[in-house]
């Protein structure tokens, strides 16, 4: 009875998750990561839909749980091409165009990046892709829920991640579109409708949405969020000689703000901020290796010593304005204070 009882809960969790994201007829699949769903998205649409065509479309600052995937399905033959970036960290509509080929059956681009926020036109994406019945749009959502629109239903599939909103580590889902198969990455007893074997973490499908309700609910004080972000804004704007911003203010996620240091070391401020109690990372907190320059920044500004020397302030709805200015204080006296 405590089975069935179990399992009726789990339906519930992903009827719910699929009714908050507007998308009700999507499938949803609950997995251990955002990885592990955009390894998922990828391989399961590249294996599945390969007699179709072996052309994927991405771009350069991709998430690497995206990056690394097509690194490993070139070596299985796959064709990628990935677009360029513009100095906001945009993709280019009229590039996506002139890229596509007949033999084309993936496009994978992010709705909101995870180091800087830029925000990609998935509207017009779509309308894109639309014009191609055999090519799916993957959109990793990670950043983006709770924190900017989009129209997921008209997304083919989408990732998502709890512990990007609050959420416990370790979960993380895939949403699809209800006609579209994928090449499983796990074999087994076809739980998840195959998609996905082994027996359901119950706790896991609870958690994401409960943390994906939440999300949405904490949506309402985004305003709280834009003014905290102008303030620090406007404060590293009038300081051009010490900062050069990476997070335009036009197409971003307010969320994310990154900023590179023209004359004192990103690392040593970051750690003058921490004996402050202030933290931030110098890039985002998903690179969990510490090669010291982002290639996110790097396709941005084409610059190393902007790229190596880049902070990322990451915003939640727990902040506050009163935080923001004493942020602005704090760093002004540490900018002043560091010598090299
Ligand atoms: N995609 C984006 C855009 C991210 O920011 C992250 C990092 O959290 C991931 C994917 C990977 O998420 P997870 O840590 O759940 O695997």
């Amino acid at each position: 009875k405590l089975a069935y009882e179990i399992s009726y809960l789990y339906e519930n969790n992903k009827n719910e998750i699929l009714k908050l994201f507007n998308c009700p007829s999507h499938n949803f699949i609950f997995t251990s990561s955002a990885s592990e769903a955009n390894n998922l998205a990828l391989k399961g649409i590249a294996f599945m839909y390969q007699n179709r065509g072996k052309h994927i479309i991405s771009a350069k600052n991709e998430h690497p749980s995206i990056l690394e995937t097509l690194k490993q399905l070139e070596s299985f033959g796959f064709d990628v091409t990935y677009l360029d970036v513009n100095e906001s960290g945009v993709i280019d509509i009229e590039q996506l165009k002139t890229t596509i080929r007949k033999d084309t059956i993936l496009v994978s681009l992010m709705a909101a990046n995870n180091e800087t926020g830029a925000i990609n036109p998935i509207k017009q994406i779509i309308e894109v892709i639309k014009n191609y019945p055999k090519i799916y749009l993957h959109v990793d959502a990670v950043q983006a829920v709770g924190k900017i629109d989009l129209d997921y239903k008209d997304i083919d599939l989408f990732t998502i991640s709890a512990h990007k909103i609050h959420g416990l580590k370790g979960e993380g889902g895939l949403a699809i579109k209800n006609n579209i198969k994928l090449f499983p990455l796990i074999c087994g007893g076809g739980q998840q409708d195959g998609f996905r074997s082994g027996t359901i973490d119950y706790a896991n499908a609870f958690c994401l949405t409960k943390a994906v309700s939440n999300a949405f609910k904490n949506r309402r004080n985004s305003g709280e969020i834009a003014k905290i972000n102008k303030i620090i804004y406007d404060y590293l704007i009038n300081n051009a000689d010490e900062y050069a911003i990476n997070s335009k203010m036009v197409d971003v996620n307010p969320y994310i703000l990154n900023f590179s240091l023209k004359r004192k070391k990103a690392s040593v401020v970051v750690e003058a901020l921490s004996n402050n109690n202030i933290c931030v990372s110098t890039k985002s907190s998903c690179h969990s290796k510490s090669n010291n320059e982002s290639y996110v920044i790097y396709e941005q500004t084409k610059d190393h010593l902007l790229s190596s020397n880049s902070i990322r302030l990451s915003f939640s709805h727990l902040n506050s304005v009163e935080e923001a200015n004493y942020f602005v204080q704090i760093l002004d006296k540490i900018i002043k204070e560091i010598k090299q």
